[in-house]
């Protein structure tokens, strides 16, 4: 079974794009049982990079009510998939394919949080307080290689405010995109497991979007969990875009992760359909060439169903239930 951290087919379909990585037949046949499906109200004009080094300026903020009528849309695009909605770890199943429905970024939360409980009641379980800019609740990290994630300013009152309702609700808070010091200051605040979705360790490649080892290490201590990106320039040493990559550049995520945090605080975030994964893989249909690599790579059955489903499932237990 595999969960995935995040994928952008609904951005896809909203887009009436054809979709590179999620077919959802072909999901359930490499036992792909779902994850993260992003509602991600995009920036215009975001340009991929060309050029290593790189440094791109952050997007502009999107006002409440723009984001609010796009995420509308972007909800019944998901809504119109023929996937269940999850909000229980018991949602699931093979051959069954679970959405948990993630805002990535918060502008369609009002900054007074007074539609926070809709969101929760249309099925909202997960909320990355930022992409990668500015809003009224924190601030991203722009698109930077070589850079360090320490970049802007940590949470507004309104996203300590976010954080904690989170919190009460059981929705998960997820840091991935978020700068350093809002990283620190939801470390600080939140009472659940530390998660990042879709980020990879900084010592291996410098973007601006992977993790500095205390970041891993706080999110090891809280029992949280990182969900290694498939994307290659936040995989390879070199920050290129090149397709041509290795399933191995994913491996050597993995394996440093889990030498630095243990096997228990690593997982999937794949970013299938919102970037450039390794051809050798291609989509969800190539995620069994992924735990053979692994099974390669030393992983046993144990340690491999950890990674691909097991410590996504112990930490959404740990967030959803107990609250709400
Ligand atoms: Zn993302």
């Amino acid at each position: 079974m595999f969960i995935d951290g995040h994928n952008d087919l609904v951005l896809h379909r909203w887009r009436g794009e054809p979709t590179n990585h999620m077919d959802l037949d072909a999901a359930r046949e490499a036992g792909f049982a779902g994850g993260f499906f992003a509602i991600y109200v995009p920036s215009p004009n975001v340009p991929d990079p060309t050029e290593i080094p790189y440094a791109l300026p952050l997007p502009d903020t999107i006002p409440f009510e723009e984001a609010s009528r796009i995420a509308d849309e972007l909800y019944r695009e998901l809504c119109a998939l023929p996937v269940r909605r999850a909000t229980s770890t018991a949602d699931f199943r093979d051959g069954d394919v679970a959405a948990i429905v993630h805002l990535e970024g918060a502008e369609p939360v009002a900054s007074d949080l007074s539609n926070l409980d809709d969101w929760y009641e249309r099925g909202v379980r997960s909320i990355g307080l930022t992409w990668s800019r500015p809003n009224a609740f924190a601030e991203g990290v722009p698109f930077r290689f070589p850079s360090s994630a320490d970049t802007g300013p940590g949470l507004t009152a309104a996203g300590r405010e976010l954080v904690r309702a989170c919190n009460r609700l059981g929705i998960l808070v997820d840091l991935s995109h978020l700068n350093s010091s809002g990283f620190w200051d939801v470390a600080r605040i939140s009472d659940a497991p530390l998660v990042a979705t879709h980020s990879n360790a900084h010592a291996l490649c410098a973007a601006s979007r992977n993790l500095a080892d205390d970041q891993l290490d706080a999110i090891r201590d809280s029992g949280g969990v990182v969900g290694v990106n498939f994307a290659v320039t936040f995989l390879r040493e070199d920050g290129m875009q090149i397709p041509d990559s290795p399933i191995t550049e994913i491996v050597r995520h993995v394996d440093y992760l889990a030498e630095r945090m243990g096997i228990d605080h690593v997982a999937f975030g794949p970013d299938f359909d919102g970037s450039v994964v390794p051809d050798a893989l291609g989509g969800v249909a190539g995620l069994p060439k992924l735990s053979d690599a692994l099974r390669d790579a030393g992983y046993d059955d144990d340690a491999i169903a950890k990674i691909t489903h097991a410590n996504w499932l112990r930490v959404l237990d740990a967030t959803w239930s107990e609250r709400g």
